[in-house]
């Protein structure tokens, strides 16, 4: 499949190098638009010292805002972290949007590309970054051509000087999705998780203190410093703050890009914002996190959906908010099994736990008769507690779920 993903992607470049991905390419908000309606103007207040850093770090902490690529980490601690470092200090934007299931950053860069790059451009200001490097995932084709245009768009405009956005192309690998590794690919080594600490935060890209965020999270903050961060805060459910994109994807009769509040429940998402289950499929299961965050049955359709809470305590997380629904037509044991091949797939192979773990788990899953679910178990706590990342840490989730809530699918 990656193959054919990968022809695919590079027929359409050749094609944009043709100038014919122009008729592919979505309808967007360029520039001109952008300003039209008010964009960049934040960005002015906040260069021209209008509106102080400390002002849009205390709008950010009062948003709650999260990293919205997977880990949920505050974003006003990250900014003010990063700020503690000496100097000079870079940024990078996570554009390598591989969870399975996941497509908001895609959506957010085809629609309406200047937001992120007006939030992005506020956070490096108030780290006071020299240069941002943006790593884009390169099977998306058509926003690697709108990126290009519009960083160029912003040169000539003389909203940044020359270079001060740098576009890289990530190369298919899952693993680079995780920040360090994403850093080592810039750098231009293999892309495999550091050991930390040393966290990117005191010492990231070429050695220098790093502000790393993902596509959607720098999406907010324009919106949350002009309606300000209390605004934010309250279009989520009670105790979980903030709006959230959900990519909905399955057995659903209208899957897509939700906006929908941080401590939904998958039955509200799929009845009020899906359009209900597709015809003739009945609700049987459901992926609260791409593949790293686990499989939990209809019976908990009620767990508020977001970092941390009652979801961590079932052993799911919600990551960057991929919802994956199966109906009673998946079999639970195929589907852990793809799961359990993508990570073994995608394993960097730098430690054991997870190198061999996903691998034995797999050959395990496929074992036509008895099923070793003692074994299964053990590999699963050493690669919890002795994987370098969370690519090794979360590949378990899915086996504990379906040996713990699917027994009617082992088979
Ligand atoms: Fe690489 Fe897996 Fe170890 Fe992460 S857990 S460093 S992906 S081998």
């Amino acid at each position: 499949d990656r193959e054919v993903d990968h022809a695919t992607a590079d027929g359409l470049k050749t094609m944009a190098d043709e100038g014919a991905i122009d008729a592919l390419q979505p309808d967007y908000i360029g520039l001109h638009a952008y300003r039209e309606f008010g964009g960049y103007a934040l960005l002015e207040r906040v260069r021209s010292r209008e509106l102080s850093a400390e002002a849009v770090m205390n709008e950010l902490a009062d948003a709650k805002l999260r990293g919205l690529g997977g880990a949920g980490f505050e974003a006003a601690k990250k900014w003010s972290i990063v700020k503690g470092y000496p100097g000079p200090r870079l940024m990078t934007i996570n554009g390598d949007e591989g969870e399975p299931g996941t497509f908001k950053d895609r959506f957010y860069l085809e629609s309406d590309p200047h937001r992120t790059f007006e939030g992005a451009l506020i956070a490096a200001h108030v780290v006071e970054a020299e240069r941002i490097y943006l790593y884009m995932r390169d099977e998306y084709p058509a926003v690697l051509a709108i990126l290009r245009r519009e960083i160029a768009a912003l040169e000539e405009a003389g909203i940044i000087e020359r270079g001060f956005i740098e576009l890289r192309r990530g190369a298919g690998a899952y693993i680079c999705g995780e920040e360090s590794a994403m850093i080592e690919s810039i750098e231009g080594k293999r892309g495999m998780p550091r050991h930390r600490p040393p966290y990117i935060a005191e010492k990231g890209l070429f050695g220098r203190p790093t502000l790393n965020h993902n596509v959607e999270t720098l999406w907010w903050v324009r919106d949350i410093v002009e309606k300000g961060g209390e605004w934010f805060a309250a279009q989520g459910k009670p105790d979980h703050p903030g709006l959230r994109s959900w990519s909905v994807s399955g057995r659903v009769k209208h899957p897509g890009v939700k906006l929908a509040p941080a401590g939904i429940t998958v039955r509200e998402l799929i009845d009020e914002h899906c359009g209900g289950m597709a015809e003739g499929h009945r609700f049987k299961a459901y992926l609260p996190g791409g593949a790293s965050g686990g499989i939990l049955p209809a019976s908990m359709d009620d767990v508020p959906l977001d970092f941390g809470g009652a979801l961590a305590k079932l052993g799911g997380f919600v990551g960057s908010h991929a919802v994956v629904i199966l109906s009673d037509q998946d079999d639970i044991k195929a589907a852990t099994i793809n799961l359990l091949e993508f990570f073994k797939h995608e394993s960097c192979g730098q430690c054991t736990p997870c190198r061999s773990g996903t691998e034995k788990m797999v050959e395990l899953l496929k074992r036509p008769c008895h099923l070793d679910e003692e074994t299964l178990r053990d590999l699963e706590s050493v690669m919890r507690d002795a994987s370098i990342c969370g690519l090794g840490q979360a590949a378990p989730n899915p086996v504990n779920h379906l040996l713990t809530h699917f027994r009617e699918d082992l088979g």
